[in-house]
């Protein structure tokens, strides 16, 4: 993973932890909603790996009523194209 990379997965799953912590999910309930393990959830959030892929945002964004372009960005990625930013 480059830096750049990295520092956006950081600060990504420090707001998709706030974002759940708003919402009252605990880690168990939001990564069943996501279709995913707590520990893979856990480690989005510790920004372990790079941000959740854009079927997930999708989720995340009719789950917690976010608009997709602010999660792409977020994400640090492409809102014309949903890649990673170019
Ligand atoms: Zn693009």
């Amino acid at each position: 993973m480059t830096e750049v990379a990295s520092e956006v997965s950081s600060k990504f799953g420090a707001w998709l932890r706030g974002v759940r912590e708003d919402n009252g999910y605990s880690v168990r309930g939001m990564a069943k909603v996501l279709g995913v393990t707590p520990s893979y959830l856990s480690k989005v959030e510790r920004g372990d790996f790079t941000p959740l892929t854009i079927e997930k945002l999708v989720i995340v964004s009719q789950t917690f009523n976010i608009p997709i372009p602010t999660l792409l960005e977020k994400a640090g990625r492409c809102e014309h194209c949903g890649g990673f930013k170019h």
